[in-house]
């Protein structure tokens, strides 16, 4: 099942260039603006840069050359509205620009969750493509987004290059020793930081991995389900243990790291003392000499700083855009991940009210993937099965047995791994899988509700509710009494985690509202996987009562451990050892005398004997 197809070992490489002209690809198409807004901003932080640059120095010359009091007025003038100009405009664009980028962030993660909720569904399990998900999650969250932080880096970029430029041009004077080890002392710092911060990246999966411990210990120790085992199991010590133990090794990560953290920043504090202490006497002997006036010592040696600033601006923007690019690579992996049926392509295969379609399985075998190098038992082996346009059909067998397997390889959750499901005699693999999905209701164990009206959660839709259907699945799926006897009747919300006002229903009235929600979608074939599971017996006979008339005109295949329950269908399988052991209706299989008879029997036994007394 998760083998690789070759189309999908082909997975491109992005590189960093890749990752970055991706980014500029994306705001280009959508929002261009965002591009011209983070060149703008290191323009003017350039700007801002040199005006400041010449503040002291103009002033000090205006002093040295004895000029008058309205010219040093002017002069001071001068720089204070350039500099408060440039920062109101520096603001003003760096206000306006948040929007561009939050706008062009929220498109991609549309992006990719559109992927997540139309992939195909073995994806779902796959384990890197789960990861290629949290990552992406990652880039784009709150907090990390690098699909935001990376415009920085292009601002960066501008602002350090044309920097670096313009400090080169005005130090054309000063010995190129100095500016030698003023590079060299940049270069070495940064490069002594850039060990610490790729330490730290490296093993942040290490710190995720101790942190996701943490959560976990937290977040159950908060659970509102687990709160009556933590009591009557007298589970809070053992919580408190373990969340100790995994603070412990929290805190001796941290110690871990700012222990490199601090040797960088001393190496770096001596290299900018070595840097400042050369430039300094260079620049003092300058002027001790003659060579240059004190103006233009505070010029240089404040450019000198500058200078130093720009180079590991450069290399830190390289290093920041290669570790912000290896995160969007996992977005650009995550959006490219090859699908394993025809999602978006195949034949389209429309409803066609009243058309007739038969299921067939044949010669299938099926086995899901193993954990790491185990491959995992064969659930199925050169299974055939055919169901018939409004057969009733029951599937029945012990625990384990693949019944809901069955059911998924039938409903196109899974494709074989060898044989074929046909769909009126053609492989359901040429179809486009979310047409083939249109032809399928089913009430699976799990099921979702979500948060939002009743009338939503049977309608699945919120534009557009047929409200006298809705109705009409509700009561005959039993659940119209309840609903009508509250207050919001079909508007009651559902889901007290969003709405505190919504109402909670209870397992057996849920799974009703999944039998309705399955009637209203109205379409050919229906699968009921144990949908009876958590109805009383009364309210199960009931609906089993109900079940020709629910599902009537319906092809359907229908899940139960109570083998009772399967006497109305037309066809029973009892599947056992990956293979379809027994087949007939409950009288046949009963007059049969084998295994289906020997379950039957077990059960009404347990039931005749557990009978209240
Ligand atoms: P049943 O519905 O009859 O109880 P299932 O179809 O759920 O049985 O399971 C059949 C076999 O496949 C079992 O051995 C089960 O452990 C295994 N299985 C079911 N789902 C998965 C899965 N998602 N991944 C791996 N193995 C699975």
């Amino acid at each position: 099942m998760f083998r690789k197809t070759k189309k999908e070992e082909k997975r491109k490489k992005y590189g960093v260039l890749g990752n970055a002209l991706f980014m500029l690809r994306e705001a280009k198409e959508n929002l261009p603006s965002v591009i011209w807004f983070a060149v703008l901003d290191g323009l003017i932080a350039v700007a801002v840069s040199v005006i400041e640059l010449y503040v002291a120095p103009s002033i000090l010359k205006e002093l040295e050359t004895h000029g008058t009091l309205s010219g040093l007025l002017y002069t001071i003038l001068f720089f204070t509205v350039s500099i408060t100009t440039a920062s109101a405009v520096q603001a003003y664009v760096r206000q306006n620009m948040r929007f561009g980028r939050i706008e062009l962030r929220d498109h991609i993660v549309t992006q990719v969750r559109y992927k997540m909720s139309t992939s195909s569904y073995p994806l779902r399990e796959r384990q890197e493509f789960i990861n290629l998900l949290a990552k992406a999650h990652d880039a784009l969250n709150d907090n990390n987004k690098a699909s935001e932080a990376i415009w920085t880096t292009f601002t960066g970029f501008v602002q350090n290059i044309l920097g670096f430029a313009i400090y080169l041009y005005l130090l054309k004077r000063v010995d190129p020793v100095v500016i030698l080890v003023t590079v060299t002392t940049a270069v070495l710092g940064y490069l002594v930081n850039y060990g610490a911060n790729e330490w730290n990246y490296r093993h942040r999966e290490e710190e995720e991995e101790i942190c996701k411990c943490v959560m976990y210990v937290q977040d159950e120790a908060q659970n509102r389900y687990l709160a009556k085992d933590i009591r009557i199991f007298g589970m809070r010590e053992w919580l408190c243990g373990l969340h100790e133990k995994y603070m412990r090794l929290y805190l001796d990560f941290c110690g871990r790291r700012e222990r490199r953290y601090f040797a960088a920043d001393l190496t770096d504090l001596i290299l900018g003392i070595l840097r400042n202490g050369i430039a300094y006497f260079y620049l003092l002997y300058m002027v001790l000499g003659g060579k240059i006036g004190a103006a233009q010592f505070l010029l240089y040696f404040a450019a000198v700083s500058g200078f130093t600033t720009w180079i590991s601006g450069i290399m830190e923007n390289v290093s920041t855009l290669h570790r912000q690019g290896l995160e969007l690579e996992a977005v650009r992996e995550f959006l490219d991940y090859g699908e394993l049926f025809c999602m978006e392509e195949g034949i389209p295969l429309r409803q066609e009210p009243g058309k007739a379609y038969t299921i067939e399985l044949r010669d299938v075998s099926f086995r899901y993937s193993g954990s790491g190098t185990e491959p995992s038992k064969e659930v199925f082996s050169h299974l055939d099965l055919t169901i018939c346009p409004g057969e009733k059909l029951a599937v029945v067998g012990l625990n384990g047995a693949g019944k809901t397997t069955l059911v998924k390889l039938i409903c196109g959750f899974y494709d074989p791994d060898e044989g074929e499901v046909l769909l009126n005699g053609v492989n359901i693999k040429v179809y486009n899988r979310r047409d083939y999905y249109r032809l399928i209701s089913g009430v699976f164990q799990e099921f979702s509700v979500i948060a939002s009206t009743i009338a939503v959660n049977v309608a699945q839709d919120a534009r557009k509710i047929d409200m006298e259907k809705v109705i009409d699945c509700v009561e005959k799926a039993g659940l119209k009494k309840k609903i009508e006897s509250l207050p919001g009747k079909y508007g009651t919300k559902l889901d007290r985690y969003v709405f505190p006002e919504a109402v909670e229903l209870s397992g057996g009235e849920l799974q009703r509202l999944m039998i309705a929600r399955l009637l209203y979608k109205d379409s050919p074939i229906v699968v009921l996987d144990e949908p009876t599971a958590a109805l009383d017996p009364i309210a199960e006979s009931d609906i089993y009562q109900k079940y020709n008339e629910l599902t009537e005109g319906k092809s359907a295949i229908f899940i139960s451990h109570r083998l009772a329950s399967t006497r109305f269908c037309d066809r029973i399988l009892l599947i056992e050892d990956g293979r379809i052991a027994e087949e007939g209706t409950h009288e046949e299989l009963l007059a049969n005398g084998k295994r289906y008879m020997e379950l039957f029997e077990m059960q009404s036994r347990y039931y005749q004997e557990t009978k209240p007394c």
